[in-house]
């Protein structure tokens, strides 16, 4: 046992997840692999938490990030102007498709999307929100609130009032069998019935992941987010896109998620990969909505220097190798691939993702109900075979895989033959 897994436990809380029996050291990385501290090489399918977009030991990310440091530049402060911020800012702007959008910039996710929301209730004078079932977006107390799994959420104290709707989670048995179309109406009766019966004068905004991220990579139908829009725009009600993981080019489609869906947002928030593990976030918005009045961020650190610095590097790269096409190509290699092999492994009950974002969903080949167990069993056989990969889902059984956006086509289908193996072992296991 690694020595650092007791003196972990010692200080470290209980309920920071691990998803090994034996969990990892990260020591190294080098383009798509990562090696552990007893020399173990893996091929690198979670990135992190989609924290790593172009490889790791990038010499455009290290450079600029050295460079930064050799100017003595670590001023990091919201009151003088940084050129590095402003590049970066301009260049999401022109990539957001918001009209007139400006940026503020953050440290995560979380903090992002509290000042999402904290921009939305301003400028519609409303603390009432809209947000999806088996969403995830953060743990802070506003982030927590649109959040939406039991097993996320440790309290139920709300500064919103908070309505959740259906979007990708068709769990429900009356929405079996339905076409996409008809589930798409069936979602939006239930936002106008929402609208109708659940909240009070006006609503501020409905926040909504294009994929679920933490929820099971699950994916509302083309055409739910454009009905949505519609009636949005009727209201008045703001369109809120959490990009945190669907963004730069990770679905393939689109440099943003949401855009892949044909829909332009009123403010998009980041996070994640864009400073390829350099902390940063963000939140992009109409500029009428990040000027409204009593507007105001919240981050000292938001913006700093270094970061700035990885964040163009980073963008940069991601830009110059078109690395959004990339995904598409890479993505499909391996979502055919297992849609291919679904139909002779019966552990598989569901194959799903856009680009480089994909997700499979393990089952109990007897009574097709959600097997934890199974998933916990691929991690540790992918892990002897060489890939890390991510879990998660409603049930736990998801295997969540998001590599970094510079994968190889080479290394996606050497991924893939992992991953068939680890599955055909498995399923070999339960018959
Ligand atoms: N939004 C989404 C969609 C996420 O997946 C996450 C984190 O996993 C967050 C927000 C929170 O981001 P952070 O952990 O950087 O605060």
């Amino acid at each position: 046992m690694s020595d650092l897994l007791p003196r972990h436990r010692a200080v470290m809380p209980n309920w920071l997840s691990l998803y090994y029996d034996e969990p990892i050291e990260i020591v190294r990385g080098k383009g798509n692999r990562v090696v552990d501290a007893e020399g173990h090489s893996y091929l690198d399918f979670f990135a992190g938490i989609l924290t790593n977009m172009i490889g790791y030991d990038v010499p455009e990310v290290r450079d600029a990030v050295e460079r930064q440091l050799a100017t003595g530049v670590v001023h990091t402060s919201t009151v003088y102007l940084l050129r590095a911020q402003v590049e970066l800012a301009e260049k999401i702007a022109r990539l957001s498709g918001i009209e007139n959008a400006k940026v503020f910039f953050t440290n995560s996710g979380t903090e992002a999307n509290e000042t999402a929301l904290l921009l939305a209730t301003y400028a519609r004078r409303s603390d009432q929100v809209l947000a999806m079932r088996q969403s995830y977006h953060g743990r802070s107390f506003g982030a927590i609130s649109v959040t939406s799994n039991r097993s996320w959420k440790n309290n139920s104290l709300s500064p919103l009032n908070v309505h959740f709707l259906h979007g990708a989670d068709r769990h429900l048995t009356q929405f079996r069998g339905l076409s996409d179309a008809d589930y798409i109406a069936a979602c939006v009766d239930d936002l106008r019935h929402v609208l109708a019966t659940a909240v009070s004068n006006d609503v501020a905004a409905l926040i909504a992941e294009p994929i679920q991220g933490v929820g099971g990579f699950t994916m509302a139908p083309d055409g739910l987010f454009k009905a949505y829009k519609e009636v949005l725009d009727e209201e008045g009600i703001l369109f809120i896109s959490d990009e945190v993981q669907t963004g730069w080019g990770r679905t393939g489609s689109a440099f943003f998620g949401i855009q892949g869906h044909g829909v332009t947002p009123d403010m998009m928030t980041f996070a994640k990969g864009l400073g390829n593990g350099f902390a940063v976030g963000g939140v992009v918005a109409r500029g009428d909505l990040m000027d409204a009045p009593h507007a105001i961020g919240l981050a000292t650190f938001g913006g700093n220097p270094i970061s700035m610095a990885a964040a163009n590097a980073t963008l940069d790269y991601v830009l110059d190798h078109d690395l959004q096409t990339r995904a598409a190509t890479t993505g499909a290699i391996l979502i055919d691939g297992l849609r291919a092999a679904k139909g002779r492994l019966p552990i598989v009950g569901d194959v799903r993702g856009k680009g480089l974002m994909f997700a499979l969903e393990l089952v109990d080949p007897g009574t097709g109900a959600p097997s934890p167990a199974l998933a916990a069993r691929f991690m540790e056989e992918t892990k002897k075979l060489g890939l890390l990969a991510g879990k998660g889902g409603l049930y736990g059984n998801v295997l969540r895989m998001a590599p970094p956006l510079t994968l190889s086509e080479e290394e996606a289908r050497e991924g893939l033959g992992i991953i068939l193996t680890a599955l055909e072992t498995i399923n070999g296991e339960t018959g």
